[in-house]
């Protein structure tokens, strides 16, 4: 009313006025997003912070009970589907049912991810884990980009991520079978985004330095099962370098919620690390 009227009267005071254009803004109002492995850890979170922006988001997880739980805690607004991203027909539904239950779909967030057990060397890599790991890792990566492009490309507009790793941008940093997969994930955002893009498609991906969600803390366990979870969790987090900062599922979030929104609108196929700097400059030191 001021805007329009200057000379009107003001019907509330400055304050209220303030107050309503320092509303944070809902970066992601209306949109849909379908999260791989939103069950747990990063996923989980980039659902809160999706949904916290004005998202319906799907959770697609092939782990049932932490999908209803997550679902239950984020309200209204989630959705549990089960998904093996391993197998094309649960990624499919997955797409179709986003489309019939909320009419589109505009996130694509391929998240989930397994680690992988360490042999000491290649002499004694495994091939059956090996298999696992590229199954779920890359190959269900490529079938969600395939069946997001399937639904976005009629609409020619869509923003799909994944989550690499800085594991896939230094060689080296973890076991061979897990940094092979995420140097594939990275691979797969940049030899895309040229076809996505004509129609409209921005593919990007999100590499974080370590966390410590399930998936980091159940392979510590196994490799020190010595330690208490406490110790295991410090030693997690001394592989961070900002002073005074952990790195936490809510900071690949917060970036995820930048890619996925139009504030990206001109970033694609990019790799953005979430890593304090580390990839940066530690990297000659690792
Ligand atoms: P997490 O274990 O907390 O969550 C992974 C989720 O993926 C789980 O809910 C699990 O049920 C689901 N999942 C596993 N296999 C699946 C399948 N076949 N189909 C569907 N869902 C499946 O782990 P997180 O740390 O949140 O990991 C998420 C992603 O982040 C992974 O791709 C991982 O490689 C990557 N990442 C993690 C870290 C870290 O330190 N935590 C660092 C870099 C990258």
């Amino acid at each position: 009313l001021r805007k329009n009227i200057p000379y009107a009267r003001p019907l509330f005071t400055e304050s209220f006025y303030r107050l309503l254009s320092t509303r944070p803004e809902r970066k992601l109002q209306d949109k849909v997003a379908l999260i791989t492995g939103g069950a747990s850890g990063i996923g989980r979170a980039a659902a809160t912070t999706f949904i916290n922006n004005g998202a319906k988001v799907i959770i697609a997880d092939i782990d049932q009970q932490h999908g209803r739980e997550t679902v239950k805690e984020l309200g209204p607004n989630a959705t549990f589907v089960t998904c093996d991203v391993t197998k094309e027909s649960d990624i499919s539904s997955a797409v179709d049912f986003a489309v019939s239950e909320y009419k589109q779909l505009d996130i694509m967030y391929n998240n989930a991810g397994i680690p992988c057990k360490t042999p000491p060397s290649i002499v004694d890599l495994d091939l059956e884990s090996f298999d696992k790991v590229m199954d779920i890792n890359v190959r269900g990566v490529m079938v969600g980009i395939k069946h997001a492009a399937r639904v976005m490309i009629p609409r020619g507009t869509g923003s799909i991520l994944c989550t690499a790793s800085v594991t896939g941008v230094i060689g080296g940093m973890a076991q061979h079978t897990y940094s092979v997969s995420k140097f594939a994930v990275i691979g797969i955002v940049k030899s895309l985004a040229s076809e996505l893009c004509r129609h409209g498609i921005r593919i990007n991906c999100i590499s974080p330095i370590a966390i410590p969600t399930p998936f980091v803390m159940n392979e510590m366990n196994q490799i020190y099962p010595h330690l208490e979870s406490e110790r295991l969790v410090e030693i997690v987090r001394n592989v961070g370098v900002l002073k005074g900062a952990n790195c936490e599922p809510s900071d690949v979030a917060n970036a995820a919620l930048y890619l996925a929104s139009d504030d990206a609108r001109y970033v694609n196929g990019h790799n953005l690390v979430v890593d304090g700097g580390f990839t940066s400059f530690k990297s000659l030191e690792f």
